[in-house]
């Protein structure tokens, strides 16, 4: 098995055997002028200086990660080609001195033959198609020389010549066999047998410099087992090592022979298809094989008495030879497959121009956000909320981002990204802080509300420092009546992280005075049970369910059912999304108490909302 190790090897020999035969070289041809051969040792020197400079071109055109199979392969002919001239040219220069025994020139060509013979047996080791032909080759007419000698030295000397022989053959195969241990470790994954991550990464690279020369396409499967984990956490590594076996033989079974499969760590397998001259064509292959893999994938296993169902996510991505890094393929690919995941497992992805766009934007988003609060793009706006009697009792805090090179980005799109990245706690105790400033500025110019409401974030409500943080800014903003206006948006995920901890923050921060409101209600998966362990003061219903209103397949059973079940629990309840004079009218009807939507106002910035307000406290 060739990779990039073994030709870089080879490479590397080139420049020795060209300082081997130049310098030494010489010496022989000082010694042909000096014992009468001059003409002979020079043609040879002058056929040494010819191969050389073929050697340095060989040399030269060596370039691993941009030559194509093809050219890789006639590389390795020329390079075999030199080596094969190179120990020629020394046979010959053997056969010239043997012949000198007047001047005692044929001990230099027997020291020569057997120098060469080491030469050849240590340093074409890696080599198995070198080493043995070039062996024997330089070996041969020294064994016959001796044979001829017809005394009993030279028969010694026979003995002597074949012992050699034998021994540096030995040697090289030793070494030879030790090399390609090392490489086969170096280049597979102990568990599978499969090839690792550094051997498809270059075995991906060669395929792209082909597709470039062909202007082709193939394509990259990208597949990672669901819930892996569970199986290795419940039945132990055991099981979870036979399973992999199992998935590869499985794997192996289905992939076309044309096709590379290797192991990327885990449970992360990677193929690397055919290639097709039409880039529809290798879509629709690989997904025909996608398809099929996670059909063979899921059938049952039967490991160790247990039986196993596992299901596979797969990211596809289709890849021609222009300009991209292979990195960037198992990117893309890898990117697909998580787009299967984020959609809940057991399916495949092709990337494409549409993710391409997306993962960009999200990019962008994620680079430009951590300047946003520095160069004060990131303002807030506030939705009113009314009683029945159309008073405004609160205000919704609702930030914007208005970036100059993206423009208005919703929060929908960069908070969920503030969240991955963490910058939410930053944010998050900007927004906090402008909020209580507004809010106190509002009561130093009379605006008279009930409830301030502030959306917190999964991240930020579980930080360390969250409460601590909230305290602080209570203490220099706030007082205890203004403190005791604030609310809490939190909505349903809340519950996916350890929700004792999220009570007991809650508990902490109701010390404040600070009141709870579940945000979307209805929305999440949370069940009821889990819910009421929540010290909640406020639900609002989820604009999904107010729109839902003038359907007539339960619509208006569900919003009837959550108000209903707030006034059990002693809950209050904000109706948002509120948009026609009939939702109002079918909310006001059954005893929903606030409302908060387009119907009476947009989210608004800070001035714009006290005007608001007094444009209502006047009628
Ligand atoms: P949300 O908390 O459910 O916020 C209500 C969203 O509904 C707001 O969208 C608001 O502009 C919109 N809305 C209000 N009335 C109507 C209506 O009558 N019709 C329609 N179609 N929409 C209405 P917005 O401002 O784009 O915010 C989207 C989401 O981003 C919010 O959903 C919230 O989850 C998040 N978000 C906004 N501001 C913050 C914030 O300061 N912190 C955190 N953590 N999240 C925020
Ligand atoms: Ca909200
Ligand atoms: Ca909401």
């Amino acid at each position: 098995m060739k990779d990039k190790r073994f030709y870089t090897f080879l490479h590397r020999q080139i420049p020795v055997f060209l300082a081997l035969s130049l310098i030494p070289g010489l010496g022989y041809l000082l010694l042909g002028w000096l014992h009468g051969v001059f003409m002979p040792a020079f043609a040879w020197y002058l056929l040494i200086v010819a191969a050389s400079i073929w050697g340095v071109r060989i040399y030269r055109n060596f370039d691993f990660d941009t030559m194509s199979e093809q050219r890789r392969d006639r590389w390795y002919r020329q390079c075999s080609g030199f080596m094969y001239t190179f120990f020629m040219l020394w046979v010959l220069i053997f056969l010239l001195y043997i012949g000198q025994k007047a001047h005692k020139l044929h001990y230099i060509g027997i020291f020569t033959e057997i120098g060469a013979a080491v030469v050849a047996s240590s340093l074409l080791a890696s080599d198995r198609r070198l080493y043995r032909p070039i062996l024997l080759m330089l070996m041969v007419p020294l064994i016959v020389y001796f044979l001829l000698i017809g005394e009993w030295y030279g028969y010694v000397l026979t003995a002597f010549a074949c012992t050699l022989t034998w021994v540096l053959l030995y040697a090289a195969n030793s070494t030879h066999q030790l090399l390609m241990q090392a490489n086969h470790q170096a280049t597979h994954d102990e568990l599978t047998g499969l090839h690792n991550r550094q051997y498809f990464i270059e075995h991906l690279q060669k395929r792209m410099n082909t597709l470039n020369e062909d202007r082709g396409f193939s394509y990259l499967l990208l597949i990672d087992l669901d819930h892996f984990k569970t199986v290795n956490d419940s039945l132990g590594h055991d099981v979870g090592d036979h399973l992999l076996k199992a998935v590869v033989m499985r794997l192996q079974q289905q992939v076309p022979a044309s096709c590379v499969v290797a192991r990327l760590g885990g449970d992360e397998f990677i193929i690397s298809g055919s290639s097709f001259a039409e880039r529809d064509d290798c879509e629709r292959a690989a997904l025909a094989l996608s398809e099929q893999l996670i059909l063979t994938l899921k059938q049952s296993y039967v490991i160790e008495q247990h039986h196993i169902h596992i299901s596979a996510s797969i990211g596809v991505s289709i890849i021609n030879g222009q300009q991209a890094s292979a990195n960037r393929f198992i990117k893309e690919a890898d990117i697909a497959m998580y787009e299967v995941k984020a959609k809940g497992r057991d399916g495949i992805y092709l990337f494409d121009d549409e993710l391409a766009y997306r993962v960009e934007r999200h990019l962008e988003i994620e680079r430009l956000l951590h300047f946003a609060l520095a160069n004060q793009e990131i303002t807030l706006l506030y939705q009113p909320q009314l009683d029945r009697d159309g008073r405004i009792v609160g205000a919704e805090t609702l930030v914007r981002w208005n970036s100059p090179a993206l423009g208005a980005v919703p929060p929908d799109q960069f908070i969920p990204i503030a969240e991955q990245t963490g910058l939410i706690v930053e944010l998050g105790a900007h927004i906090l802080e402008s909020g209580f400033k507004t809010l106190r500025a509002w009561r130093d110019d009379g605006i008279n509300i009930e409830q301030f409401s502030i959306n917190i974030s999964m991240r930020q409500l579980t930080h360390h420092h969250f409460v601590a943080l909230v305290e602080a800014l209570v203490q220099r903003h706030l007082d205890a009546d203004l403190s005791r206006m604030l609310v809490f948006e939190i909505t349903e995920s809340i519950i996916a992280e350890d929700i004792n901890r999220v009570i007991l923050v809650m508990r902490r921060l109701k010390q404040s005075g600070i009141r709870f409101s579940m945000d979307d209600f209805g929305t999440g998966y949370s069940s009821l049970s889990n819910l009421h362990r929540l010290p909640l003061d406020e639900i609002k219903i989820d604009r999904a369910f107010i729109k839902a209103l003038s359907h007539q397949d339960g619509g208006q059973a569900m919003v009837i059912t959550i108000l209903k079940m707030a006034s059990i629990l002693k809950l209050r309840v904000v109706a948002e999304g509120v948009e026609t004079e009939q939702q109002l009218d079918f909310l006001r009807q059954h005893d929903c108490p606030v409302f908060q939507g387009y119907l009476f106002a947009r989210p608004l910035p800070h001035e714009q909302f006290v005007a608001y307000y007094r444009g209502k406290a006047l009628r």
